[in-house]
């Protein structure tokens, strides 16, 4: 296994479309990176630039102490030569060929012996738990077996690094749960260093060490997902990351607390417009606090009543000032209910920027 070390990695497709703008993250050996970001973000052609499908216009890539791009001086290391897995969002796997072929396939353009590669295919699949669908056709699979063929034709040729482009984005909810479950458990096993880009937030939280959030070609936050999550870098990264979304008020620092119009929050801050970010499981109904440092808002109004997986969420109202909040006690809409506050988690940004 080997670490990664992306350096300053800027890739502008002609005229001028920045997809990666000075890139830089280092993925330790035997590490899980998740990249996430939304759509147009550069995650597809970052993860491209590893593989060496695509060809930075700057900086550099390390593979442990080798340097398989470097612009500056003229270094690339074609894909054949790279020593890395890649799975592919739609899996991309041969509709003509047998289970069997579709696995062996990147062997037998290596031109490894019959014997070697009846061996490797074997082993691989008897890992993933298709070894009884190798004399199938892929159109005779289910989305998850054909997912984990894709997987274990990226694997039989124990590559150093494994890149996984929205490898679960064809998968239903449920076989998506389980296909998580199955590539960390891999993963772990394996202990192969690992990049893999989604946009869906769920992924990252699910398999990540760490989580680099990418928005516009430009690296937002590196960390793991609780630091993420607990200590956003920025706005984008506090509402991209987080489910339920975190509450975002605009509001007016007055030093000793932040004015939200109907509603004071008391934390310090500076004066002059800012945005209040508050996750929902910061801000709570319930008949008293869940902690001494939680501190008593005024009563609320509850408008209504969500639900996220199986946890109440309350939208609060104190005149024009709206809240969700985790529904700990009863909350019934149209009542009025106690809620607290967590102050320590109140975040301030402006003009995007985090501010506290
Ligand atoms: P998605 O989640 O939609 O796949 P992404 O985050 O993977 O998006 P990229 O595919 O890396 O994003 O694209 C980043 C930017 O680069 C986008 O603005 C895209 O239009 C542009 N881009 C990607 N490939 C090319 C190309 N071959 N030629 C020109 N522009 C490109």
């Amino acid at each position: 296994m080997v670490s990664v070390l992306v350096e300053r990695l800027e890739k502008v497709f002609p005229p001028n479309t920045y997809a990666l703008r000075d890139v830089s993250v280092e993925i330790r050996d035997g590490e899980f990176l998740v990249v996430l970001g939304p759509s147009g973000s550069g995650k597809t052609t970052f993860i491209r630039c590893i593989a060496g499908l695509e060809t930075p216009t700057k900086g550099r890539i390390l593979f442990g102490d080798e340097p398989v791009v470097d612009v500056e001086k003229g270094v690339f290391v074609p894909p054949a030569k790279r020593n890395v897995g890649m799975v592919f969002q739609n899996w991309a796997l041969y509709p003509h060929m047998k289970v069997f072929d579709n696995i062996a396939f990147p062997l037998k353009i290596k031109k490894l012996p019959r014997h070697e590669i009846q061996r490797r295919v074997k082993e691989v699949a008897e890992a993933l738990e298709i070894a009884h669908l190798l004399d199938r056709y892929p159109r005779q699979l289910s989305g998850g077996q054909q997912q984990r063929v894709a997987i274990a034709r990226a694997l039989v040729k124990e590559p150093q690094v494994l890149l996984m482009d929205e490898p679960f984005s064809n998968l239903d909810a449920r076989l998506r749960i389980s296909a998580r479950e199955f590539v960390k458990g891999l993963q772990r096993k394996l202990k192969i260093t690992t990049i893999l880009v989604t946009h869906d937030q769920h992924d990252a939280y699910a398999l990540a060490d760490r989580l680099m959030v990418i928005n516009n070609g430009e690296v937002q936050q590196i960390g793991t997902t609780d630091e993420v999550l607990n200590n956003p870098a920025n706005l984008f990264v506090a509402q991209f990351f987080g489910d339920p979304p975190i509450n975002v008020v605009e509001g007016e620092g007055r030093g000793e607390y932040v004015d939200l119009g109907d509603l004071k929050i008391p934390v310090k801050a500076p004066e002059g417009k800012l945005q209040v970010g508050i996750r929902p499981t910061d801000v709570y109904v319930a008949e008293a606090p869940l902690s001494p440092n939680d501190v008593a808002l005024p009563p609320a109004r509850v408008k209504l009543v969500e639900y996220l997986g199986f946890t109440p969420i309350a939208v609060v109202t104190w005149g024009k000032t709206e809240l969700r909040a985790v529904a700990y006690g009863k909350a019934a809409e149209g009542g009025t209910v106690k809620v607290f506050l967590k102050p320590e988690g109140v975040k301030l940004f402006r003009d995007g920027k985090r501010i506290r």
